[in-house]
């Protein structure tokens, strides 16, 4: 099978050969932790090149408001990997979020948030946590199409692709099996949005089945997040959408006290992006007492992800020595530390402890290659797709269903027929509730068929443009305001629509 690697082929042509980087140093604290990341990278003995990017608060101040420069875009995209501080957005309209934008931009498919207690050293009610959260970082409700649509009703579509679910399925589990992990958890409302949750349980499912190795579990994302929050060693990695994910990879990190200290990677096919999850901390820019902590942790990932696998056991293990001894910034420091340390001070003692291990932290132990991920080619099957109908959305501002229902009827579509009207999903006509609270917004299916329109299951029929192009010519004469339509399609066998709660 024809497959992409995770990584850019310069990775593979000599294991000595620096790899090229692009560096963003950011805003607020951003400069003092690169400065104190790379100084510990280097004294590790990274393999790497940085090439320094401009992106952030200047740059979107100096007009462009996508925060980034071309010739920034450029070093990327020939580098490849890079490691970025955070930035600041500027306050007010027209800022576009840089992360964002970098994600959608570069195909930046995977978020990658490991998730590891570091107790008693950072205080937690969960010692032995230790997940790691993947989220789908591309579509979904984050694509941001929204409209209003009628006075009382906005809408966001929620887009979940097959392309999507296949790739961040399989990135979960090829994760899990080159880091030696033993569990998949994939989170979902599939019960509720059967066609999009259930896609994304579908794929996870036939991927599932290639890694026998590897157990597996689906589970409904509210329990999902409250068992999670409550009995977090049921879970080893964890798989779901881009919404689901934000949340739960928060509520994970939070668990354990690392917001101000978790690193996290933002994986594309090509191109890959590695940062703290903390934001530039302008409250405490330029004074020399920021944690360098989550910023080298993403460093850390960021050496696995080119195949430097060694380094980052290096880094990462001086790093827990440090935290043990008791070496800590002044967000982390308590009455059980040793001493209270600069920046500067925290990435000395780390360049100190440089082939040591921790003693009571669980060391890092990456495996040899962690950077070689294969995520096959998307190919699209073959399938036939049918017109069976649509549903066309009415703003109509009187509260009464069989008033609509009937006059819709009375309109003689050709071959069109009303089947039911909803709103807000639930069936109001024929056969509503007089207790069902309706919106200005009725969405009202118009499907062929020459059996009995309450006969089950319907036996659509095809319909063409043409059929639907009639009907909306009739409603548009008869004074009805047509907001949108969805047209109704078979795909072979299977019906690619929801039914109305009560159809
Ligand atoms: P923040 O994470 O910057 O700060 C929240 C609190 O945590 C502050 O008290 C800060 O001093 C502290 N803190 C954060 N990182 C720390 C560290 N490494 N060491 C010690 N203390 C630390 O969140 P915020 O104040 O909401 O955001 C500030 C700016 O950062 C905003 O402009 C926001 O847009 C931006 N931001 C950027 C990113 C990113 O670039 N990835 C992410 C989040 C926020």
């Amino acid at each position: 099978m024809k497959s992409l690697s995770l990584e850019s082929n310069s990775f593979e042509l000599n294991e000595k050969e620096a790899v090229k980087i692009a560096v963003a140093k950011g805003d607020g604290i951003g400069p003092e932790i690169m400065d104190a990341t790379l100084r510990i990278l280097d004294a590790a003995g990274a393999r790497i090149e940085p090439t320094f990017i401009d992106v952030g608060e200047a740059v979107y101040l100096s007009g462009n408001s996508s925060g980034i420069t071309p010739e920034s875009w450029d070093v990327i995209r020939k580098n490849k990997i890079i490691l970025k501080s955070p930035i600041t957005t500027p306050q007010g309209k027209g800022y576009k979020s840089l992360n964002v934008t970098m994600r959608k931009s570069l195909g930046l498919f995977a978020n990658v948030r490991p998730v590891m207690s570091l107790s008693p050293y950072v205080q937690t009610y969960f010692p032995t946590m230790d997940v790691v959260v993947i989220r789908e970082n591309e579509e979904d409700l984050y694509a941001g199409i929204e409209h209003q649509q009628t006075q009382d009703v906005v809408q966001c579509l929620k887009l979940i692709t097959r392309p999507g679910c296949e790739k961040i399925v399989r990135y979960a589990f090829e994760y899990a099996k080159a880091y030696g992990r033993k569990k998949v958890t994939c989170m979902l409302k599939d019960n509720i949005m059967k066609l999009t949750d259930g896609l994304f349980h579908k794929v996870f499912d036939e991927i599932g089945e290639l890694y026998p190795a590897i157990e597996k579990d689906v589970q409904i994302i509210d329990i999902a997040t409250a068992r999670l929050a409550t009995r977090p060693a049921d879970y080893d990695v964890v798989v779901t959408s881009n919404l689901y994910g934000d949340i739960v990879s928060d509520v994970a990190a939070e668990m354990v006290g690392s917001v101000g200290m978790a690193g996290s990677a933002n994986i594309g096919k090509d191109i890959a992006m590695f940062e703290a999850i903390h934001g530039s901390a302008p409250d405490i820019a330029g004074m020399n007492v920021a944690n360098p902590s989550g910023l080298l942790n993403g460093a850390v990932m960021m050496l696995a992800h080119i195949g430097q696998s060694d380094v980052a056991d290096k880094v990462k293990n001086a790093w827990l020595a440090t935290i043990e001894s008791g070496y800590h910034t002044q967000d982390i420091f308590t009455q059980e530390s040793k001493k209270k340390v600069s920046t500067e001070d925290f990435a000395d003692e780390v360049i100190a402890r440089l082939g040591m291990e921790p003693e009571h932290l669980k060391p890092s132990r990456l495996i040899e290659g962690t950077g070689k991920m294969e995520i096959p080619e998307f190919k699209r099957k073959a399938t036939t797709k049918k017109l069976v109908g649509v549903d066309v959305f009415l703003d109509w501002p009187e509260n009464d269903a069989n008033k609509l229902g009937k006059s819709l009827e009375a309109l003689n579509a050709y071959r069109m027929k009303l089947k039911m009207i909803t709103n807000r999903g639930v069936k109001v006509y024929p056969d509503g509730l007089p207790e069902t609270f309706c919106t200005d917004h009725w969405r009202c299916r118009f499907v062929c068929t020459t059996s009995d329109l309450t006969s089950k299951p319907t036996k659509y029929e095809e319909v063409n443009y043409e059929d639907i192009v009639a009907l909306l010519s009739k409603l548009n004469a008869g004074g009805f305001d047509v907001i949108k339509t969805e047209n109704l399609y078979k795909f072979g066998d299977r019906i690619g629509f929801s039914l109305g709660q009560g159809e």
